[in-house]
């Protein structure tokens, strides 16, 4: 499988390459030249299928022969080694939960997948390399936790002190090993600055290898398809496929089941669920894309003003918005509707939802509402504990926090203090 970019100014490269680089050198987002189809034979057999079996057979095509079939099969299984449980919460209504990774957020399997396929490109190359990350808290911690004792790969995550919650700390600080958290005496955007200051440094990227992981990046975005393929096995009336609701920030989720859905996996509708960050409703609306600068919500992973993915949305439906609009519906749900629908969700159903899901949860209703013959599944995309400021007020309750976080809280923490500036992550790295 070959893989171009969509400024069409790059040439193609391999998906060895497409992960080492992550981005096309125009700076355009890497595609599949080709679209794999998937018999309807193959679905109907989905239900005799293991996870492990539906996730490799459907990454093969993406990755060819750049990784070999056995060691393809130990990265799908480490990557998916937690339950993705599809759970009804109502009559017509159905979580796929991703929240029961490492980290508790559906990151974790783009994190674990793209870590994995990293290690084996580097122990081939017998380089080690460095991935080099800025966190404002969340990306870190799934980073972290998916490069965790690879080999063949070094992990040094910038966070801004004092700026991320403490569970965040904690996951970014108390793994060790291949993991180095830098503790920058500065914002975000210093760290940001700082580590792009590094990619560009040609005396510090001659002598090391160095490479991000980036959201935008293929070994990250692809494996994403296989939370839809689990959820059809568990859906039950298999003759009216499910309405899919995604709630969308950066578009790399919804984009991967959109991509499932062009190979063959039987959906009705795809509704994209967004925050007051609505790009995307309002271009499906108005057909006026129009870039935003982000604004802050309590569904804070979905604050993107300009979603990366997007363009490759558009390239699955050959850039025409009627194909586009006929499958794909936009919502737009305000901070207080998600309080709302957190609060209502527990108090009818007893299923607690977090923020991201209760806004999914409340755009699948309305398009359900409309659509009365059609069921259908939001996802779950965090667990509520990890937004425990927002959750806890609105339903009066503590919510408990599970073991696999219960245990960090009392590692101590590892972290090397850094000043913002580019010269000491550069004496760093070389030393
Ligand atoms: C990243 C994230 C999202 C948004 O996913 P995209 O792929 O960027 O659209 C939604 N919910 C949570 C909890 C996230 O961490």
């Amino acid at each position: 499988m070959l893989y171009y970019s969509l400024n069409k100014q790059a040439p193609a490269v391999d998906f060895k390459n497409a992960t080492i680089r992550g981005q096309a050198p125009d700076k355009g987002l890497y595609f599949p030249e080709t679209l794999p189809r998937i018999p309807e034979s193959w679905f109907k057999d989905i239900e005799n299928k293991t996870n492990e079996e539906i996730a490799f057979e459907v990454i093969k095509p993406y990755v060819g022969e750049e990784i070999p079939e056995a060691e393809l099969r130990r990265i799908v299984k480490e990557t998916i080694d937690f339950p993705i449980p599809l759970v009804k919460v109502k009559d017509h209504i159905f979580s796929l939960e991703l929240f029961h990774g490492p980290t508790l957020a559906f990151k974790d399997v783009g994190a674990r997948f793209m870590s994995r396929c990293l290690g084996y490109f580097a122990k081939e190359r017998s380089e080690k390399v460095t991935v080099l990350v800025a966190t404002s808290g969340d990306t870190g911690g799934a980073v972290a936790n998916g490069f965790y004792d690879v080999d063949g790969v070094e992990v040094v995550i910038l966070y801004p002190s004092g700026k991320v919650s403490s569970v965040q700390e904690k996951q970014l600080t108390t793994l060790g090993k291949n993991i180095h958290a830098l503790e920058v005496h500065g914002t975000f955007d210093d760290c940001q600055q700082m580590v792009k200051q590094a990619f560009a440094d040609e005396s510090l990227t001659g002598k090391k290898f160095l490479t991000s992981a980036n959201s935008i990046n293929v070994a990250r975005w692809l494996p994403q398809q296989f939370y839809y393929f689990f959820a059809y096995k568990q859906w039950a009336d298999k003759a009216n496929p499910p309405v899919v609701c995604v709630p969308s920030g950066n578009f790399g989720n919804i984009c991967a089941a959109m991509l499932a859905f062009i190979s063959g996996l039987p959906v009705r509708h795809f509704i994209a669920a967004c925050n007051a960050n609505d790009v995307v409703p309002r271009y499906l609306f108005s057909e006026q894309y129009e870039v935003r600068p982000a604004i802050a919500t309590i569904s804070n992973a979905m604050d993107v003003g300009n979603p990366s993915n997007f363009v490759r949305v558009m390239q699955l439906f050959e850039n025409n918005f009627i194909d586009l609009r006929h499958m794909l519906s936009g919502y737009t749900i305000t901070d207080d509707e998600t309080r709302q629908t957190i609060s209502r969700v527990k108090n009818e159903t007893g299923y607690l939802t977090d923020p991201h899901g209760a806004v999914a949860y409340l755009a699948l209703q309305r398009y359900l509402d409309e659509h009365p013959q059609q069921k259908g599944f939001f996802v779950e995309t965090a667990h509520p504990v990890k937004f425990y400021d927002v959750v806890e007020p609105v339903i009066n309750e503590k919510v408990a926090i599970p073991e696999s976080i219960a245990g960090i809280l009392n590692l101590p923490k590892r972290s090397t203090e850094m000043e913002p500036v580019y010269t000491k992550l550069k004496e760093y790295l070389l030393s």
